[in-house]
C-alpha cells in the first residue's frame, strides 16, 4: 500500500529554491541543541538577589525567587539617533499589554501574554505578515522540502483506505501557515482521484494575512468573491476557512493534521517556591519594563497543573523546579478525540516536544535568532515544547472509542512511511541543483545534528529535525492501527 502510494505519487512541479530552504545553523526553528532545561534563565534573566520588591503585592516571592526582568537590547546605545534623548516609544501591542495589566490591577499569566503576543487581532505576531522562510523568522518542515507534505498525504490516504474509502471526508489542517503542506499533499495525491475527489478541505487559521497566502498557495479560485471563507482549488476541491475546529461541520469522517500548531498554544508556567508551586506571571515594573513575578496564591490554571501532575511519574516530578502546562492543548485534544470518536477518522500531530512532562521551554525567535521572551513582544515568535503525554492522556480521558499511537520520532515516522523511496523516485528526474536541494531537504527532515555531506558555508550547515520532532496519531479504534505506527 505505502509503496504504491509513494511510487505513483505525482512528480513535483517544482523543487524549492536551495537558498530559501537553507536556514543558517541557528535558524532552525526549535532546533537548537538545548534541552528543555536550557532555556529559562536566558529568557528571563534574574534580577539582583535581595533587591527589595517593587510591588508589595508580590513581596513574598522575592525572598524565595529573585525578581526576574526583561533584558534590554542595548545595541542602540552604540549609535543613538542624533539629537534625540527620547526612549523608544512603546509599540501598540506593548501599550495594550500594559493596559491589560494596569486595568486588571495585577500581572497576567504567561499564557495570556503569549496569546496576546501571537494572535492579538491587531498586532499579534502571526496576524499581519508572513513569518516563514529565509526572509521571515523561522522555517518549518513543509517549507524545507516538498517531500514533507507529500508524505503526510501518504499518511492521510492510508487512513482513508482504512476507513473504507469514504465518498466524502473532511480533511482539516490546524494552523496551515503558508498552505505549503496542503498544496504538496494535494499535488502528491493528485493521481489518486478517488481520494482527492472525496475531500473537503478545512483550514483552521486565525491570521488574515496567512489565510490570503494560503488561498494563493492552493490556487484557489474565488471568482464570485461572495464568501471569503469558502473557495475551490483549480482542481475542484472545496476549501473552507474557520477560526476553530468546532466550526467544521460534523457528520463526515474526518482526518486532522496539526503540524507545528500545538507549540503555538499558550502555556502556563509554574515554579516551585518554598510555599509550593506558584504560577509565573508577567507584570510591569516601576521602570515601566515587563518582568516576571510569581503569583502570591493559587491561580485557576493550578487545576491543570494538578491534573498534569497526576499523569506524571513521581520520579519525574521530584526533580522538577519548573513545570509548563498547556490547557488549550489539553482542551483542543479533547475536541479532536470527541470528533474522531463520533465521526470516525484520525488526527496526526507533529511537533517538537518531549515524551515527558515539560519543565521550562518557552522560547522567542526573531529573524532566526533566539531572543528574550519579553523583548519587543509581537516582533518575535513565541513557542513551547509540546507535552505529548498530556495529549495522549487528554484524548484517552474523553473517549474509549479512540486509540493514541506514539509519539515516535519524525525520522521514524517519515522513514517507515517510505520517504527513502520518495527521494529516490524524485532524484531520478531532476537537475543537479534540484538533486542537491532534495538531498539537503531529506537530511533536514530525517537527520540528526549537522549534515555530514555539507560543503557550503559553515553557518548554513543544515541541521536535522529527525529526532527533535515527534509524531503522534489519535485514531478511531474502528480503523485499526494507522501507518506507520505498527
Ligand atoms: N503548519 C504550518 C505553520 C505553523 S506556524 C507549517 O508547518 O509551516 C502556526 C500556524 O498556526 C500559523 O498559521 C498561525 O497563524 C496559526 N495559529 C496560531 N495560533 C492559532 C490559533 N489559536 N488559532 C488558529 N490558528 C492559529
Amino acid at each position: 500500500m505505502l509503496r504504491r502510494f509513494i511510487a505513483q505519487a505525482s512528480l513535483p512541479q517544482r523543487c524549492r529554491c536551495l537558498i530559501t530552504r537553507q536556514p543558517s545553523a541557528d535558524t532552525f526553528r526549535r532546533c537548537s541543541s538545548s534541552s528543555t532545561a536550557a532555556t529559562p534563565s536566558s529568557q528571563v534573566p534574574v534580577g539582583t538577589s535581595g533587591e527589595p520588591p517593587p510591588d508589595a503585592h508580590f513581596s513574598d516571592d522575592y525572598t524565595s525567587q529573585p525578581s526576574a526582568r526583561i533584558s534590554v537590547d542595548r545595541s542602540g546605545l552604540n549609535s543613538p539617533p542624533e539629537h534625540s534623548h527620547e526612549p523608544l516609544a512603546d509599540s501598540e501591542l506593548v501599550k495594550h499589554l500594559k493596559s491589560i495589566i494596569k486595568f486588571r490591577g495585577g500581572p497576567i499569566s504567561v499564557a495570556e501574554y503569549m496569546e496576546e503576543v501571537l494572535i492579538n487581532p491587531k498586532a499579534g505576531f502571526y496576524i499581519n505578515r508572513d513569518v516563514f522562510g529565509a526572509e521571515g523568522d523561522f522555517i518549518t518542515s513543509p517549507e524545507v522540502s516538498q517531500m514533507f507534505g507529500e508524505m503526510i498525504g501518504v499518511w492521510a490516504m492510508c487512513l482513508w483506505e482504512q476507513m473504507g474509502q469514504p465518498k466524502r471526508v473532511n480533511l482539516v489542517e490546524l494552523g496551515p501557515g503558508r498552505g505549503t503542506l496542503m498544496a504538496d499533499l494535494l499535488r502528491g495525491a493528485s493521481k489518486f482521484e478517488k481520494f482527492t475527489q472525496s475531500i473537503n478541505i478545512h483550514m483552521i487559521e486565525v491570521s488574515p494575512a496567512l489565510k490570503k497566502i494560503q488561498k494563493t498557495t492552493l490556487k484557489c479560485n474565488n471568482e464570485d468573491g461572495a464568501d471569503e471563507n469558502n473557495a475551490t482549488t483549480l482542481t475542484g476541491t472545496p476549501v473552507s476557512w474557520h477560526l476553530t475546529l468546532e466550526e467544521v461541520p460534523t457528520g463526515l469522517p474526518t482526518i486532522i493534521i496539526a503540524h507545528e500548531f500545538f507549540d503555538a498554544l499558550p502555556v502556563h508556567q509554574f515554579q516551585k517556591a518554598s510555599r509550593g508551586w506558584c504560577e509565573k506571571m508577567i507584570d510591569v515594573g516601576e521602570d515601566s519594563k515587563f518582568r516576571v513575578v510569581l503569583s502570591p496564591q493559587p491561580t485557576p490554571a493550578t487545576l491543570y497543573l494538578l491534573k498534569r501532575c497526576r499523569w506524571a511519574q513521581t520520579e519525574e516530578l521530584t526533580k522538577l523546579e519548573h513545570v509548563e502546562v498547556c490547557p488549550k492543548a489539553m482542551d483542543l485534544t479533547q475536541t479532536i478525540a470527541k470528533r474522531i470518536s463520533s465521526d470516525s477518522g484520525g488526527a496526526l500531530i507533529i511537533d517538537y516536544g518531549l515524551d515527558s512532562i515539560i519543565s521550562d521551554s518557552l522560547q522567542a525567535i526573531r529573524k532566526h535568532k533566539f531572543v528574550n521572551i519579553l523583548d519587543d513582544p509581537g516582533s518575535a515568535d513565541l513557542s513551547a515544547y509540546v507535552d505529548f503525554p498530556a495529549i495522549k492522556h487528554s484524548a484517552e480521558e474523553v473517549s474509549e472509542d479512540i486509540c493514541v499511537y506514539g509519539p515516535i520520532t519524525q525520522s521514524q515516522f517519515l522513514g517507515n512511511l517510505g520517504i527513502n523511496f520518495r527521494v529516490e523516485a524524485l532524484l531520478q528526474n531532476c537537475t543537479d541543483e534540484q538533486a542537491e536541494s532534495l538531498r539537503t531537504g531529506y537530511w533536514q527532515l530525517v537527520g540528526d545534528g549537522e549534515a555530514p555531506f555539507w560543503e557550503g558555508p559553515d553557518e548554513q550547515t543544515p541541521i536535522g529535525m529527525g529526532s527533535r520532532y515527534l509524531a503522534m496519531a489519535i485514531v478511531n479504534k474502528k480503523q485499526g492501527t494507522p501507518a506507520p505506527f505498527y
